[in-house]
């Protein structure tokens, strides 16, 4: 099928200025549109055809080219301006509410917020899970108007400068807008006898006490969600949810990385040189952990499932515990007796290599 002449389209001459054929093109977007033609399929290929040619016209690129080439100069197939439905057409070039009428109206029942609690609990709490009673300050459906926000034995009425839609029309020249109803902003009823109990809004702001299940495993961060524990929906909507966000407090004893567990546990010279058996504290209670003889301080023992639990799942991570070595800062005689003894037999040559490349460490 051959092509017609994006002038001829337009109607407008060769010479045409740029201000000359937007107006052609938008007398003819408005006489061929969809919603002025519905069911016309004819008009709709009509408007097909104009956009195309004002979006070929309107591009001085693309303009000179078409005068030189013609539609050959457009590419194989004609150009394609990719226009996937009139909306898009019109988004394009900025027409997007020249017809007031394709606007959605505002839909007037409307979804409850949804509400953030912030929780502090302990690392024990979240290791454990707990029940927690929650008090939340909320807006719920007014019981006395039902949520109507009319008083009793009335009823909203609907607006009448919109009727009912909520928005109201203005013409400017042949466009037409579409403006929210400043007589109801935009809610489409009017209230004449407001409710006395929520004024007029339908809703109260309520104090709720809520239990909320904690479970074991939770860390700062996680988010709890409590379906329909939000703020209750306006006129009938849905209510909004509520999230439980975590904060796990710090530990003094207890370090915490996912589901593992890191903690120092205080070690003596004997102990570390002799070997021993020693108790370290863990989250709930204490553990046997035997050190082996010439145990370094910055050992790393691994203490099996002692961790956290994992959340949502199964088994509890690790506890990792670091020896640490003891200086005493004050000596008994009898200590001072025997240390001073193991000063005159004790190996005092530490130049091996391991030595070494812990003052490398430390001095990084
Ligand atoms: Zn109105
Ligand atoms: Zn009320």
């Amino acid at each position: 099928m051959s092509k017609r002449d994006y002038y001829e389209i337009l109607g407008v001459a060769k010479t045409a200025t740029d201000a000359e054929i937007k107006k052609a093109y938008r007398a003819m977007a408005v006489q061929y549109h969809p919603d002025k033609n519905p069911g016309d399929a004819v008009a709709e290929e009509k408007f097909k055809e104009c956009a195309e040619a004002y979006a070929v016209l309107s591009d001085s690129q693309k303009r000179a080219q078409y005068d030189r080439f013609g539609h050959a100069g457009m590419g194989g197939g004609g150009f394609d301006p990719g226009f996937s439905n009139i909306e898009d057409i019109f988004d394009l070039f900025g027409f997007g509410d020249m017809f007031g009428g394709r606007q959605r109206t505002r839909s007037r029942v409307q979804r409850g917020s949804d509400l953030r609690y912030d929780l502090e609990i302990s690392l024990e709490e979240a290791a454990n899970g707990k029940e927690e009673k929650l008090r939340i300050p909320r807006l719920e459906t007014c019981h006395e108007c039902t949520g109507s926000g009319a008083e009793k034995g009335s009823s909203a009425e609907n607006c009448i400068s919109c009727g009912g839609s909520g928005q109201t029309r203005y013409q400017q020249g042949f466009f037409s807008v579409m403006r929210t109803c400043p007589n109801c902003q935009g809610k489409g009823t009017i209230i004449r006898n407001p409710c006395k109990k929520c004024r007029g809004q339908g809703r109260v702001e309520k104090e709720k006490s809520l239990e909320v299940k904690i479970p074991a495993g939770v860390e700062t961060g996680s988010r709890l969600r409590v379906s329909g524990e939000g703020e209750s929906g306006v006129n009938g909507g849905p209510a909004g949810d509520l999230f439980v966000v975590i904060h796990v407090k710090e530990h003094e004893t207890f370090e915490r990385q996912g589901a593992n567990l890191y903690s120092a546990v205080p070690v003596t010279f004997a102990q570390a040189a002799l070997g021993a058996e020693i108790k370290v504290k863990t989250l709930d209670g204490e553990e046997d952990l035997k050190i082996p003889a010439g145990t370094q301080t910055g050992t790393v023992f691994r203490i099996k499932s002692h961790g956290m639990p994992v959340l949502g799942g199964r088994g509890k991570g690790d506890l990792f515990v670091a020896a640490t070595l003891i200086t005493p800062k004050s000596l008994t005689k009898e200590q001072r007796k025997a240390l001073e003894k193991l000063a005159e037999v004790e190996d005092t040559d530490f130049n091996d290599e391991s030595f070494m490349d812990k003052v490398r460490n430390i001095f990084g």
